[in-house]
């Protein structure tokens, strides 16, 4: 249930609030498990990835993952890209904005509390920090006394481990893009490309001031994901929320008690604030929901270890729905639905688009012909009366070995079929080796007899068979006689 908002407070309002700066407490319980969990598979997966090997045969890279800009590749383990594919990266990205609303409609802002690069770097400087400089009450005593022998030693020793990660982060990022243990060493050596210490110093100047300073301001400022998550959510999806019916009125253990012996009504919420102070974006949730929660659920561990010290149950704070929150302040017992048109339909989208991509990569060929026609000539006539047209052939092997393929023209009767500087024929029909990876350039020359009768423009097909296992390829052009 949000505060009702004060007019006149908007009169008279500042237009500017300095920033109030955030000391979270330390807090256990099942939510921060999920977060230390998540943090150590989200930064495990990054820092090792460009590590992890996959065997492509001998003339291709044997990184899992590698954006290969030289070669104009994307590898991700048996997926290989080329340029002309980037419409799979369309799917991709739909697939994710797609994960991205089906996560809202069920759990809210899990992305932002769990797994959002800023969340877990700022976390994992926030352990950094606690463990250094000692957990809210010392942080806070420290900060505003003066600058000690002792204290110097630990901002100096939090900001050498801070750019440490930032520095690391950095380096791992550019580990995608070259052989990772080979640019390792480049880099270990100064034989790396330059490049490469460039995107280094920017990550790590990024890393180190998001994480390090701006923190829980990129997520109340910057970020446009809440205010769209605020468009997308509705009252059925699950946010981290105080239960207003079994907190309310907020009063001592004590009165709490006396209350409850006469009868009289006497909320859970003893006001301690603990679930403020363990907050990384300093929100009362009690307040209702509001921008600035993250719903990283770390108050909902913070106040159940208050309940389970004062005796009243768990979950004053939870994951609950709006509807339930009303629901349960009418008396009602709560009602959940995960499957509602929302989450149906994101999921049919994500399932539709993921077969679709499946499908195409699973069907795609691995063999490529373009064809284009000399613009000028258009046709050359020869001494004996017989007409030629010449056309410039592309043929793509986008396999990791050589092939060899036949090329036929179809679409005339016993074209005289020719390619400049060819090596092989079989029959006449001219045989083109292709090397692994690679793109081959060729000229096609078309020949027909004086005596054949064609019409001004005549469509042809050319098709090259591969030799060995017979995959084919066509494209389609014309024979042009005047
Ligand atoms: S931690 Fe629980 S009891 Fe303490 S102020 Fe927050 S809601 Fe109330
Ligand atoms: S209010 Fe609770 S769930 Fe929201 S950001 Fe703060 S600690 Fe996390």
């Amino acid at each position: 249930m949000n505060k009702p908002i004060d007019v006149a407070d908007l009169d008279s309002g500042p237009l500017y609030v300095a920033r109030k700066k955030i000391y979270p407490q330390s807090v256990s319980g099942t939510f921060r498990n999920v977060k230390w969990a998540l943090m150590a598979f989200c930064l495990g997966v990054y820092y090792l990835l460009p590590f992890v090997r996959w065997d492509r045969g001998p003339n291709a890279p044997h990184q899992a993952v590698l954006v290969d800009f030289p070669n104009r590749r994307f590898y991700f383990f048996f997926i290989e890209l080329w340029p002309q594919e980037v419409y799979y990266f369309t799917g991709l990205l739909i697939i994710a904005a797609m994960a991205l609303f089906l996560m809202n409609a069920i759990g809210g802002r899990i992305w932002c509390g769990y797994l959002c690069p800023q969340t877990v770097w700022t976390d994992l400087f926030y352990a950094v920090e606690r463990r250094i400089e000692g957990d809210r009450r010392a942080r806070i005593y420290k900060d505003q006394h003066g600058l000690t022998v002792r204290r110097a030693f630990e901002l100096a020793a939090k900001h050498g481990i801070w750019l440490f990660i930032a520095w690391w982060t950095g380096g791992a990022w550019v580990l995608y893009f070259a052989d990772a243990p080979t640019l390792v060493t480049e880099l270990a050596t100064g034989e790396a490309p330059f490049v490469a210490y460039v995107w280094i110093g920017i990550l790590t100047l990024t890393t180190y001031s998001l994480a390090g300073f701006m923190r829980e301001q990129v997520c109340v400022y910057m970020c446009p994901w809440p205010r769209i998550q605020a468009a997308l959510t509705d009252e059925w999806a699950l946010n981290v929320a105080y239960r207003h019916d079994r907190g309310e009125p907020r009063t001592s253990t004590r009165k709490a008690e006396q209350l409850r012996a006469k009868g009289l009504p006497a909320g859970d919420c003893i006001d301690c604030h603990q679930c403020v102070a363990v907050c990384p974006t300093g929100v009362d949730i009690r307040d209702g929901s509001q921008l600035g929660c993250i719903q990283c659920g770390l108050c909902i561990d913070a106040c159940d270890s208050v309940m389970r010290k004062i005796g009243r149950p768990p979950r004053l704070i939870g994951y609950d729905t709006e509807i339930n929150l009303e629901r349960r302040i009418q008396g009602k017992p709560p009602i959940y639905r995960i499957l509602g048109p929302r989450t149906v339909i994101y999921a049919a989208v994500i399932a539709i688009t993921g077969a679709i991509m499946s499908y195409t990569l699973l069907t795609r060929v691995s063999l490529h012909i373009s064809v284009l026609h000399d613009r000028n000539p258009l046709f050359v006539s020869l001494t004996d009366g017989s007409i030629r047209n010449a056309h410039t052939v592309h043929v793509l092997n986008h396999r990791n070995e050589s092939r060899t393929v036949r090329l036929e023209v179809d679409g005339i009767s016993s074209p005289q079929v020719q390619v400049v500087g060819l090596e092989a024929a079989t029959a006449g029909i001219p045989l083109i080796s292709v090397g692994p990876d690679q793109t081959r350039e060729l000229r096609g020359l078309i020949t027909v007899p004086p005596a054949m009768k064609l019409d001004r423009s005549t469509p042809l097909t050319f098709r090259i068979t591969d030799v060995a296992d017979g995959e084919t390829a066509i494209a389609t052009d014309h024979f042009v006689i005047r």
